[in-house]
């Protein structure tokens, strides 16, 4: 059972797609801050579980936490 599962959303700062692999191993809710693969800056990514058991991915932008 393949327990990473590649997800992709908007970067906050730039709106280019994203795509990162997370894994659903690490239980949830899971934080990592990834750089955006365009402008290279830090999207704060949350994963929590969905209803349906299924990663519910968020992105933020640092601006969000001050
Ligand atoms: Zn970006």
């Amino acid at each position: 059972m393949n327990m990473l599962r590649t997800i992709q959303a908007s970067c906050p700062y730039c709106g280019e797609r994203q795509r990162m692999e997370i894994d659903l191993t690490e239980g949830f809710p899971q934080e990592f801050v990834s750089d955006c693969t365009v402008c290279c800056r830090p999207i704060e990514v949350t994963v929590t579980s969905g209803s349906q058991g299924d990663p519910v991915i968020r992105f933020r932008s640092e601006d969000d936490t001050a």
